[in-house]
């Protein structure tokens, strides 16, 4: 495998560089923690997000893969993954996981030119946010047993029911939802992907305030909510393969490594300058290969998300879907456990917010307690692994 850029790809990396060096210096301080939680948490967050999403829709870097017809750059795969390497690493917001990272990959492969041209180039620029409206009280994992219901009646399918942990649903303007619309079919042919106006009439969002007080999660309930049927993706009782198609875009997970990375850069700042006992951190012996371990592991990391955007580049996700989770796996444990030591680093002033003695803010404290989402969200460890054995290794399912 060559690792090294063409000198185009140098010239645009320093490009994303610069600008988020710069941008970064406007970031209010919930940005300092990092996570979806910096951006849903508060109005702040939330306002920087649009605002870096309108700036990088106007370089067009939010969809710099995508045919340039519909707001995109026509770029590789490679591109995409040195952009996202990029923002991971100054923790940049400003694009929607759920629009640019799946919504848009749907359109792009099921829906109809119409409706190509009508939801994407709001996506492109940065203008229209979405939530994700998959899982129920009854249905994460197994998310094929899903049962709110969507009826038609004229023009519109009529929805009844109701989603949980629908991430940023009290702040996006649309949500992409699974409903049931064969009412006798219990399993995945029965379903139907459907786009949807947060506004519409009948949508109530209620929080669910996680343990830090922070409020990103939401339920949404369905009281007789209409949505025309022209907002249908693919054909109806097919939702569940355009699910499916949409997976075949980037998903190295190189944001995770590179966002890694930067912390144990900061971390291993923090243990030469400080000392303990007398004797800089830097020395501790403990302290050394619990780092040394972790810059390992994420230059693996980084190995393999490179790998995985290279065989997409060949082949598309059919290829690389197996090593995709692999990597999600790989990524989220290794940020948990580099959460965990530089909580045990600081000691007690990680959970210290403003003191001289907390560089970090508070940031281990606060990613301590988030951290158990990264191996829950968009796919269990326990399901990502059971793609490896079934798809990568051949085993039974
Ligand atoms: C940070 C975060 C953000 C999220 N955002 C959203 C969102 O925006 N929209 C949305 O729709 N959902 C969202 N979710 C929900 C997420 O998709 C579900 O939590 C996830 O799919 C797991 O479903 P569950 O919680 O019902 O757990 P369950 O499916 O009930 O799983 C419970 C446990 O059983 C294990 N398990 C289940 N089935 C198997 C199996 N076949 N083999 C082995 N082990 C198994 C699981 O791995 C898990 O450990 C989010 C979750 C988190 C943590």
């Amino acid at each position: 495998m060559d690792f090294s850029f063409t000198p185009e790809q140098e010239k645009l990396k320093k490009e994303f560089e610069e600008f988020f060096i710069t941008e970064m210096k406007k970031a209010p301080p919930t940005y300092e923690t990092g996570g979806l939680e910096a951006m849903f948490g508060s109005d702040v967050g939330w306002e920087f997000h649009l605002y870096m999403a309108r700036e990088l829709g106007k370089k067009g870097w939010l969809a710099m893969a995508w045919p340039e017809k519909y707001g995109g750059k026509d770029a590789s795969v490679i591109d995409q993954v040195i952009f996202s390497e990029v923002r991971g690493y100054y923790g940049g917001p400003g694009v929607d996981i759920f629009g640019i990272g799946i919504v848009a990959p749907t359109l792009l492969v099921a829906a109809s030119e119409k409706q190509r041209e009508k939801f994407l180039p709001p996506i492109a620029k940065g203008e229209l946010m979405y939530c994700q409206g998959w899982s129920e009280p009854n249905a994460g994992s197994d998310l094929a047993s899903l049962s709110t219901t969507a009826v038609k009646d004229e023009d519109d399918y009529i929805i009844n029911g109701q989603k949980i942990w629908t991430s940023g649903a009290h702040r996006a303007d649309w949500m992409f939802i699974l409903v049931r619309t064969n009412l006798e079919e219990k399993r995945s042919k029965g379903l139907t992907y459907l786009l949807l106006d947060m506004k519409a009439p009948g949508i109530t969002v209620r929080p669910i305030e996680a343990m830090d007080g922070l409020h990103m999660f939401n339920e949404v309930f369905f009281d007789d909510v209409r949505v025309p049927i022209a907002n249908r993706i693919g054909e109806e009782n097919k939702g569940w393969e355009v699910t499916r198609q949409s997976m075949n875009f980037e998903r190295s997970s190189i944001g995770i490594f590179s966002e890694n990375q930067k912390t144990i850069e900061d971390l291993v700042r923090f243990v030469k300058e400080t000392k303990r006992d007398g004797k800089p951190l830097a020395e501790n012996q403990v302290i050394r290969n619990k780092l040394a371990e972790l810059a390992a592991e994420t230059e693996v990391g980084r190995a393999m998300a490179y790998n995985i955007a290279w065989m997409q580049e060949k082949g598309g996700l059919f290829l690389a879907a197996s090593a995709a989770s692999a990597a999600k796996v790989f990524g989220t444990e290794l940020a948990q456990r580099l959460v965990y030591v530089g909580a045990d680093i600081l000691g007690q002033y990680s959970q210290v917010k403003e003191s001289k003695w907390a560089p970090f803010h508070g940031k281990f404290e606060t990613n301590y307690q988030n951290c158990m989402g990264l191996n829950i969200a968009g796919g269990t460890s326990e399901i990502q692994r059971n793609l490896v054995a079934w798809i990568g290794l051949g085993l039974p399912r």
